[in-house]
């Protein structure tokens, strides 16, 4: 697989200007002007003709075994598919189980793992569920992180919410060292991946663990922060402090603002810069393949929907419409989330940096798709399908 993106308007995610990209394999192999490649095998020339050139995004919260359940059993969501995350311009994938660590297991879950990175993109795992004690794949936090690749953190962990374990502080504690050692003695980074749910203590056990503990901050990412105002707030103090916050993306977020207060990204971006916050403090993810389950005030289930990779791209072009420069909302579903996951070969246009590639048209659409050096979407048709997807 070697490939030529002749003439892009590069996005490393910051502007760079109008390149031509080489990729060998699955890797970045050249960044320059006019490059000539001659070889005795065939060589594939994408002319971008000043599209947009950006990093693959990556999806850091996506259920990928599909999730849910609250409803009954009826109400538990489908499996993610291949193109589910392509089609959006998703090349890079942490699959998480959520409320259900029953029905939905953690050996399922790293075999929907294995199945997405052989069928192209890069996928990883969170072990564990809603739930403290953790279920684990080993029987232990460390063993799990240590021993299987896929696994580089904990998580979802829910905490702040009608649906959580209501852990102790020590008992949460505890899990979340054991993910820190197992992440320092692996190489990977260890991270607690925090559901945060509409209770009142919202960010209270991370502030607590970051001032009464050794633990650093960056241990943790609490998601669905922008759920809302009290606990954006909350999560405004914690990137401040140096943490990072992970937004989740909304098909309507004008509607969910009206209905429950939750923050547009678009509008937490802004609050964001304004408090100070570092252009690293910030994540989007969709939740993916999630139920999103919409409750009364009494706690009683009233509706579901399900979560989908389509708000990442959905959600930048909003930021962008509202004012946003593209490099402040790409930077969350690119260079911030590699960057808070440890992994190195993703998230930015550098030379050595695995292949996973979007071009956008001057509308941000997504034009081709590329993982890891395959072209997967190309002028907007899918090249690639899932195994079991209709060609
Ligand atoms: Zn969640």
């Amino acid at each position: 697989m070697i490939t030529l993106i002749k003439r892009a308007d590069i996005y490393g995610p910051e502007p760079l200007g109008i390149h031509d990209v080489l990729l060998v394999g699955d890797k970045i192999a050249a960044i320059g002007d006019n490059l000539e490649v001659e070889l005795p095998v065939e060589l594939t020339v994408i002319d971008a003709n000043e599209l947009k050139l950006t990093p693959g995004f990556i999806d850091s919260h996506v259920h990928i075994l599909g999730g849910g359940g609250e409803g009954g059993f009826k109400t538990r969501t489908p499996e993610a598919t291949l193109t589910t995350f392509t089609q959006n311009g998703v090349t890079t994938v942490v699959g998480t189980l959520g409320t259900d660590g029953i029905t939905r297991s953690l050996k399922s879950l790293l075999a929907k793992a294995r199945a997405l990175t052989e069928e192209g993109i890069t996928c990883f795992i969170y072990t564990g569920s809603y739930r403290l004690p953790l279920t684990t794949l080993t029987g232990s936090i460390m063993e799990d992180i240590i021993l299987i690749d896929k696994v580089i953190g904990i998580g979802e962990v829910a905490l702040s919410d009608h649906r959580s374990s209501q852990p102790t502080f020590d008992e949460f504690i505890r899990a979340v060292a054991d993910a820190r050692v197992g992440g320092m003695l692996s190489g990977k980074v260890g991270i607690v991946n925090v559901h945060m749910g509409d209770g009142k203590t919202n960010l209270d056990y991370l502030i607590r663990a970051v001032t009464d503990t050794e633990l650093p901050i960056t241990q943790f990412v609490p998601t669905h922060i922008n759920r809302n105002p009290e606990l954006f707030e909350a999560g405004i103090e914690f990137a401040q402090l140096g943490g990072v916050i992970d937004f989740t993306g909304n098909t309507d977020p004008e509607a969910a603002e009206r209905d429950y207060g939750e923050v547009p990204f678009y509008k937490g971006l802004s609050r964001l810069q304004k408090a100070g916050c570092s252009p690293h403090s910030y994540t989007l993810t969709s939740d993916g393949q999630g139920s999103l389950p919409v409750f009364d005030e009494a706690g009683n289930l009233t509706g579901l929907g399900v979560g989908t990779s389509s708000v990442l791209l959905e959600e930048v072009k909003r930021a962008v419409a509202y004012g946003h420069p593209l490099d402040v909302p790409l930077r969350a579903v690119t260079e911030n989330p590699a960057r808070i996951l440890k992994l190195a070969n993703k998230g930015r246009i550098d030379v050595g940096r695995d292949a996973d590639l979007l071009l956008l048209d001057k509308d941000l659409n997504l034009n081709t798709v590329i993982a890891r050096g395959q072209i997967m979407v190309r002028d907007g048709n899918t090249l690639v399908h899932g195994t079991f997807e209709n060609n």
